[in-house]
């Protein structure tokens, strides 16, 4: 007879890890299932060669005193160590840079400091700001706010309404719209810090982003948002400690190869390695990978069919992994880099790259790794056969090593070892379809607002990660996978 469990969950991603570890709390049988060796997905720390490298997620948010990361840490005793850094990011073009610090205050003051600066129009953005992250960050810090809302939660946002009154000035406006509002449209610095920072969070420039949730990430680098010593890798595996260690199964190099909905009720899991049956499943996967992986699904879903097109509005990644010499002690360190403020940034054109602490990553003593990533349109790529599909990687990735040679520290262009991966590496090792990485990108309109309590793909099947509310990053996929597995536990 095959086993059975209340929930079982398709993925190790943070939003399937989270939503087991949250069901496991709440007392639920639960099993999750992961194709790899390791956990964590876009955001593990995988080896190659006595190295190990993060895959693609490197700068982590929650970690701060209070918030998710840093409460299991201590409740699971998991001895992780984060670090928060100063500056967090360095942010540099040709002719500009930005040390971006840890603080509000200190971040303001930079961009008023050059003469000439728009004093006035600055203060008053950065004003309003302020006030739109504060609203939204409250509730990203505490998982009781998010959606769906229990009547304490409801009775918590009605006391703080007129907290939330700010975002209705800008919803459903472009964050360039916001700029212009307060003279800053074509304020150079500004713009520039903004176009960066909008592409790694809501996934889009600064004339399509949604403004509310653009000016809400511009706090990402001052709300507990740091390094993870040792790796990313070393939280997903304190994830799974802590599941298990509350009778949670997780099973690796175990893929889901199909679920069936049974006739009486719940579904039939089919793994690599055996059949169970399961009361609920989680799919921590794209919209894109669901039919694959329940082929029984009714023709007609018209939410799914929705936020595939959404998922496919984004990007793919590419990498460059490398190990790079070091000065003894040396302390991890994030550069943004844009070879061309004028251009997209995509492409190579923008990279982010993510340096460890000395000997972190298998490495020898004054050396460390190096993780760069750059955004790619895989509508691009729709396309072209497989020969223009490499060839156009080739190009992304030798304007990736162009703008780090013109920009980074000379030290990460001396690489020890070097490799690089592509929108079919992530597809091939994270199972996302095609390899889009981004979620879904935050482009401007009400809609945005429309989708906070995704409803089941079909009756006890649900998705999770980074493709649904309230999104990409590891923390916001990890909050929405708490908040799925109370709404699946209530
Ligand atoms: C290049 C890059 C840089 C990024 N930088 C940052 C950053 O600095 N900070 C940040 O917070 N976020 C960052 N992100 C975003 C963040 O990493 C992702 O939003 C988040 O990790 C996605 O998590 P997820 O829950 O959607 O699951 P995923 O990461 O997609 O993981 C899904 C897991 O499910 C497994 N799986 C799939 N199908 C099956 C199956 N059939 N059976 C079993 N297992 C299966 C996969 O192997 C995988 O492990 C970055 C992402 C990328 C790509």
């Amino acid at each position: 007879m095959s086993q059975s469990f209340e929930v079982a969950i398709v993925g190790s991603g943070f939003g399937g890890l989270a939503t087991a570890l949250r069901l496991a709390e709440l007392g639920r049988r639960v099993v999750l299932f992961e194709t790899l060796a390791y956990p964590g997905g876009c955001a593990s720390t995988f080896s190659h060669k006595d190295f190990s490298f993060e895959t693609g997620a490197t700068l982590f948010s929650g970690l701060g005193d209070g918030q998710l990361f840093q409460r299991w840490n201590q409740h699971y005793d998991l001895g992780l160590e984060f670090e928060t850094l100063d500056p967090v990011v360095a942010m540099r073009t040709p002719g500009w840079q930005l040390a971006i610090p840890a603080q509000r205050q200190q971040l303001i003051e930079r961009f008023l400091k050059p003469a000439g600066a728009p004093r006035q129009a600055l203060l008053g953005f950065f004003a309003y700001q302020e006030k739109v992250a504060d609203a939204l960050w409250r509730v990203l810090d505490d998982p009781d706010l998010l959606p769906p809302f229990g009547f304490k939660s409801l009775c918590r946002h009605a006391a703080r309404a007129t907290a939330y009154w700010p975002i209705l000035r800008s919803a459903g406006q472009p964050l360039s719209d916001v700029l212009k509002s307060f003279g800053l449209g074509d304020y150079a610095p500004l713009r520039t810090y903004l176009e960066a920072l909008c592409q790694i969070t809501v996934q889009c420039g600064v004339d399509e982003a949604e403004a509310p949730f653009a000016l809400g990430t511009m706090d990402y680098y001052f709300r507990g948002t740091g390094h993870v010593r040792g790796g990313i890798g070393k939280l997903a595996w304190g994830l799974v400690e802590a599941i298990r260690s509350l009778g949670g199964e997780v099973r690796f190099l175990d893929r889901v190869k199909r679920v069936t909905a049974l006739e009486t009720a719940g579904f039939q899991v089919e793994t690599r390695r055996g059949e169970l049956k399961a009361e609920q499943v989680v799919a921590n996967t794209l919209p894109q990978s669901l039919r694959r992986l329940v082929p029984d699904l009714p023709a007609e879903l018209p939410w799914l069919e929705s936020l595939e097109s959404q998922v496919a509005g984004g990007w793919g990644a590419c990498m460059l992994y490398r190990v790079i010499p070091c000065e003894p002690g040396a302390t991890p360190h994030h550069v943004e880099l844009i070879g061309d403020p004028q251009a997209p940034f995509l492409e190579g054109n923008h990279i982010f790259c993510s340096a460890s602490a000395e000997g972190d990553g298998g490495v020898e003593p004054r050396q460390r790794t190096l993780t760069v990533s750059t955004h790619v349109d895989l509508g691009v790529m729709a396309d072209m056969d497989d020969a223009a599909k490499a060839a156009y990687i080739e190009t992304v990735q030798r304007r990736m090593d162009a703008t780090l040679r013109s920009l980074a520290p000379k030290r990460f262009n001396e690489p020890l070892f070097a490799m690089t991966a592509s929108p079919r590496t992530f597809e091939r090792f994270t199972g996302r379809a095609s390899g889009y990485v981004g979620g879904v990108p935050r482009r401007f309109g009400l809609d945005n607002y429309r989708s906070l309590i995704p409803p089941p793909v079909v009756p006890g099947l649900y998705l999770v990660g980074d493709s649904i509310f309230p999104g990409q990053s590891t923390l916001a996929c990890a909050l929405g996978g708490y908040k799925l597995a109370e709404r699946l536990a209530s």
